[in-house]
C-alpha cells in the first residue's frame, strides 16, 4: 500500500506540480486549499505525511500545525512546512509549531520528494521490539510510545528519534553532527541548529509538571542524558 500525502496549499499550480511529482513516485495524494478543509479531510482519513504551506487564507499553516500536534490521533504525524519566508526566526517558529522539516519556496520537486521519503523513513516504527528506560522515561520502539513516570509524553517523529538515540547510551555525549547523521541520515540540507530546536521541544515534552531536567547540554560538544545534574 502506498503512502498517503496530504498537501495543504492554496496556490493550485504549485499544489498540482507537487501532486504530479509525488504521484509519479508512487505516492497517493489529497489536496486541500485551506486549513479547515484539511482538518476535515484528516477526519475522514489520516494521511501518512502532511505538507502544509505557511501562507494560507484564514488559518495559517502554523496554526494548522499546532492544531494537529494538539490532537492524539495526529500528534505523531510527520509535517513538512512550506514557505516563501527563509528567515532564521521563521524557520525556528515553524519547527517550534511542530513541523518536522521546513522547505523554502521556490523548491525543486525532486528535493521535496527526497525529503518526504526521508521523513517517512524516520517516522516509520522500527520492527525491533525494544524498550528503553532511563530516569523514569520509557520508550517503546515498537509502539512508538513514550512515557515519563507513567504519564504519556507526546513527541513528533524527529524528537522521538533523538530521544531514542540518547536512550541507547545514557551518559554518552552525542554531538549535533552525530545526532544529525543518526536522525536525519545523509541529508546534507539540515543545519546543526535544527538539532537544538528539536532538543528544546524534547525537553519541553519531557519536563511537564515540573519534572527534572534529564538532558544535559555539554557546551561545545553536544547533548547527553544525565539525571544527576545540578
Ligand atoms: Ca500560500
Amino acid at each position: 500500500m502506498s503512502f498517503l500525502i496530504l498537501i495543504i496549499e492554496d496556490e493550485i499550480p504549485q499544489a498540482e506540480m507537487l501532486r504530479y511529482n509525488l504521484e509519479s513516485d508512487g505516492f497517493r495524494t489529497i489536496l486541500a486549499t485551506t486549513g479547515e478543509e484539511a482538518i476535515g479531510r484528516i477526519g475522514v482519513e489520516v494521511p501518512d505525511l502532511i505538507i502544509v504551506d505557511w501562507m494560507l487564507p484564514e488559518r495559517s499553516g502554523i496554526d494548522v500545525c499546532r492544531q494537529l500536534r494538539a490532537k492524539p490521533e495526529t500528534q505523531g504525524l510527520p509535517i513538512i512546512m512550506l514557505t516563501a519566508r527563509g528567515e532564521e526566526g521563521d524557520r525556528v517558529l515553524g519547527l517550534e509549531a511542530g513541523a518536522d522539516d521546513y522547505v523554502i519556496k521556490p523548491y525543486s520537486p525532486r528535493e521535496m520528494v527526497a525529503r518526504v521519503k526521508a521523513l517517512l523513513r524516520r517516522a516509520s516504527p522500527n520492527s525491533a521490539n525494544q524498550l528503553f528506560e532511563y530516569a523514569g522515561i520509557v520508550l517503546n520502539k515498537e509502539t512508538h510510545k513514550v512515557t515519563r513516570d507513567g504519564g504519556v509524553v507526546s513527541l513528533g517523529p524527529t524528537s522521538f528519534k533523538i530521544l531514542e538515540a540518547l536512550l541507547e547510551h545514557p551518559g554518552r555525549v552525542y554531538s549535533r553532527e552525530r545526532l544529525l547523521s543518526r536522525v536525519w541520515g545523509g541529508e546534507i540540507f539540515v543545519e546543526p541548529r535544527t538539532v537544538d530546536v528539536h532538543i528544546r521541544r524534547l525537553r519541553r515534552a519531557l519536563n511537564t509538571d515540573g519534572r527534572k531536567e534529564v538532558i544535559r547540554t555539554v557546551r561545545g560538544a553536544g547533548y547527553a542524558l544525565d539525571e544527576h545534574q545540578e
